[in-house]
């Protein structure tokens, strides 16, 4: 490996923030490793290609073992074989399509600016660029991007579990997590997470999660939440805005696949349901301009969104469910 490649994908300023993600101590910088500087704790975590492993194995699901031999199988695979990949895929309509994504980064960078000039903001799920991302990205500096994810993504400057954050309490201003929550096995404690590296009183959230969706990710799919239920998991923090990301025609593309999915049980067969309900029920997702800010999408949406400022108060249960927006009339 070249001394160039192992150099860590970030400046310095971010290196002096990380903490070891077991028991929140500084963490000694190198290039080769980063090593906890707790003498109690004192584990080693290695550096991959510039990317520093930061997970705490006692509690996670994913081992550093697995993570460095998934990086190995990803180099191993030739360009041309991905190449060959994305030819075969190309030309399948895509059923998805969030449509609150770019609003909500925009408001999202309003809000961070009008707190910080020059905001830090941790990207959980960032090894690939996140739907509506691009106005982050081009807002870099003064807004500085800390990009990470559980595997090696073209992104990924640093693989952490967003169960044990490695960055210290009230360090950073602003968070975006989207599409991330329902694949974590403790939902409530990554948010919580969230929360503590947040700066108090100004430090920004834009969580994105999913409802109506079915399983995205094999093994590591657990949660789903209602719009409530998404604002109950940050209920430490004020609300800014809150609605459907992607909506119920998204959803019901989406139903329209796995249900043809359900009848097919070889490879082949999976394949080819895909193909079919994508060529055949990629349309549906278009509805959802006319469909977003509808009461009705409120109970029925393929996503919801939150952002919200960390704050002092926490919402109670019984205000929380004032804050319904849904159709259904139940008393
Ligand atoms: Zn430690």
């Amino acid at each position: 490996m070249g001394r160039k490649s192992a150099m860590l994908r970030m400046n310095k300023s971010i290196q002096a923030l990380l903490t070891c993600p077991a028991c929140h101590k500084k963490l000694h910088v190198s290039d080769s490793q980063l090593a906890c500087s707790n003498s109690g704790c004192a584990v080693i975590y290695p550096v991959v290609n510039g990317v520093p492993i930061l997970i705490n194995e006692q509690a996670s699901i994913f081992s550093i073992d697995d993570i460095v031999s998934s990086q190995k199988a990803v180099a191993a695979k030739s360009a041309d074989k991905m190449a060959r990949l994305s030819d075969a895929t190309r030309f399948i309509p895509n059923p998805n399509r969030n449509v609150g994504a770019r609003k909500n980064n925009a408001t999202f960078l309003d809000c961070l600016l009008q707190s910080n000039p020059n905001p830090r903001v941790l990207v959980l799920g960032g090894g690939t660029v996140g739907e509506g991302m691009e106005v982050l990205i081009q807002s870099q500096p003064p807004v500085e991007l800390i990009e990470t994810d559980i595997y090696f993504g073209p992104r990924t400057m640093i693989i952490c579990d967003a169960h044990d954050i490695p960055f210290p309490d009230n360090s950073l201003d602003g968070v975006i997590v989207q599409a991330v929550l329902e694949h974590v096995v403790d939902p409530a404690k990554c948010a919580s997470e969230i929360h503590r590296i947040l700066k108090p009183g100004q430090g920004i959230v834009y969580a994105e999660t999913p409802f109506m969706q079915q399983v995205h990710m094999g093994r590591y799919d657990f949660t789903r939440f209602t719009h409530l239920g998404h604002r109950r998991l940050f209920r430490k923090f004020e609300e800014i805005d809150s609605g459907a990301a992607c909506g119920p025609g998204m959803a019901l593309a989406w139903a329209y696949e796995y249900f043809l999915l359900s009848f097919a049980e070889t490879a082949f067969l999976r394949k080819t349901a895909k193909a079919f309900a994508r060529f055949t029920g990629f349309w549906l997702k278009y509805f959802d301009t006319f469909l977003i800010n509808k009461p009705g999408t409120m109970d029925a949406a393929s996503s919801y969104y939150f952002i919200g400022r960390k704050t002092d108060k926490t919402i109670s249960d019984k205000e929380l469910i004032q804050q319904y927006r849904g159709a259904l009339k139940v008393d």
